[in-house]
């Protein structure tokens, strides 16, 4: 058959890729290998873009909230997904819910019946040579994975099992907290220190033992790393593994009273601008509710915003930040794009905004165009950006969308009103954008 493209993967974001090459009239085919015989451990149905877990795309708020900005800029842009979505939608309060069933079945027809798309229910185990985008999803088959993997060199594609929470800088209480590295060795001020007493540690030490976890599928039951240990399976090896472990306090001197606290909890910057910190070894399975009762137990982060909960996944992304160009093409091999959670953006709208934006790309690119990626102050632009580029490579981890990702806005504002300016210069942005 002829095509200009091919997409491998018909989940969130491999469809909405499709969609978009499609309306630009880029002959697309999509590959899925659900439907061939094959499946992943955590889809029930042959249906494209399948809902594996909850059926939320989460807050559909565009003035204060920011995967609901992140709608709004792909419902902008002919997003299949959101349209879909809003087709489907389920009584949520603000939250934008679907009924998983009519929603996968409505862009499963929606992608059959587009004449520019030919869906071919197949597993594809290496990587094409013409152009293409790889959406395989977090659980890519094993062999398309080894394929990716010898491209990309062997430690670039990450297997990782366990999550840390990630905090918004401005939400830690600094007069409690502070800033320095262990001995002070480096220079740099480089941790965020939150320091603990005995009576203290304790509670938070028993607190994690009585938590409540997440029960995992068996086939999400893989061996922990020693080095990603969920931190209340660190706690079960006794009440002082962790003040020998993450929270240990020596070589960090409490300014308050010039001593080492008897524990300490540390935050390391995330991301580029230093909007948002993770708790150093705080990966978990406890249920998010926990955790946000728990660690706000934590001194200077009784007000803590979390931009991300931990969590347990069995995930298989790329290194983007090192291996894609801005356009989300592999710079060793140009031809092919990545979308979807593989990139390491993380959750069902994130991957499909990916999608969208590798979708778009591509028709352009095809149409020999070469196309601004969207600016860093909008939601699509500010998760790509994150993607290819601001985040640390070496401690890439999966990310949701949150303002911590955008430019902070200047001068002194109302906590109030601060998202506020964050969605008005967003849509500003995306209108410039558009225009252009
Ligand atoms: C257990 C689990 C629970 C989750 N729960 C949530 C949640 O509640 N909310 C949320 O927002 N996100 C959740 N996520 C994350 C979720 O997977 C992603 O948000 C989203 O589905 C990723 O979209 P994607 O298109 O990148 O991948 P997917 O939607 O997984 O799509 C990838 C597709 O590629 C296909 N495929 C894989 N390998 C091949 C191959 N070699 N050849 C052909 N086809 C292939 C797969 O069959 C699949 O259809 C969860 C993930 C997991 C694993």
């Amino acid at each position: 058959m002829t095509h200009d493209i091919h997409i491998i993967g018909g989940g969130l974001a491999g469809s909405e890729a499709a969609w978009q090459l499609a309306q630009a009239g880029v002959r697309v085919r999509l590959s899925e290998m659900r439907g061939s015989g094959a499946t992943t451990p955590a889809h029930h149905s042959d249906a494209l873009a399948e809902l594996v877990c909850s059926n939320s795309f989460r807050s559909d708020d565009a003035e204060r909230n920011a995967v609901g900005l992140l709608h709004a800029e792909m419902r902008g842009l002919g997003s299949l997904i959101m349209a879909m979505g809003d087709r489907h939608a389920v009584p949520a309060g603000s939250a934008l819910a679907v009924d998983r069933d009519g929603f996968a079945a409505g862009v499963t027809a929606a992608l059959s019946a587009h004449p520019n798309i030919t869906i071919v229910r197949e597993r594809v185990d290496s990587l094409p040579d013409g152009p293409a985008i790889i959406a395989t999803g977090p659980l890519t088959a094993p062999t398309l994975a080894d394929s990716i993997g010898a491209e990309t060199g062997r430690d670039a594609l990450a297997f990782f099992d366990a999550i840390a929470p990630i905090v918004h800088r401005d939400s830690i209480d600094m007069s409690v907290a502070w800033m320095q590295s262990r001995w002070d060795k480096s220079e740099t001020k480089d941790y965020i220190n939150c320091p603990m007493n005995r009576d203290q540690y304790l509670a938070f030490h028993a607190g994690l033992i009585a938590g409540e976890k997440t029960e995992y599928k068996q086939w999400e039951n893989v061996p922990y790393f020693e080095g990603c240990m969920p931190i209340e399976v660190m706690a079960e090896r006794g009440v002082d593994t962790l003040r020998y472990g993450p929270m240990k306090p020596v070589g960090l001197d409490d300014p308050r009273t010039g001593r080492w606290p008897y524990a300490v909890v540390q935050l390391r910057q995330d991301n580029a601008s230093g909007s948002l910190w993770n708790i150093v070894g705080f990966q978990t399975k406890l249920k998010h509710a926990e955790q946000v009762r728990l660690f706000r137990t934590i001194p200077g982060l009784e007000n803590a915003e979390f931009a991300r909960l931990g969590g347990l996944h069995r995930n298989t992304f790329i290194r983007s930040p090192e291996l894609l160009d801005a356009w989300l093409r592999l710079k060793s091999r140009p031809n092919i794009r990545f979308a979807g959670q593989i990139t390491g953006c993380e959750g069902y709208v994130e991957s499909a905004a990916i999608g969208l934006l590798a979708g778009r790309f591509a028709a352009a690119e095809l149409a020999g165009r070469t196309m601004a990626p969207p600016p860093v102050e909008t939601a699509l632009g500010a998760l790509l950006h994150h993607i290819t580029g601001a985040a640390e490579a070496e401690s890439y981890q999966p990310m949701n969308i949150n303002f911590g990702l955008m430019p902070p806005i200047e001068g002194r504002t109302k906590k109030a009103d601060r998202k506020l300016l964050y969605t008005a210069r967003a849509r500003a942005a995306m209108a410039d954008w558009v225009a252009a």
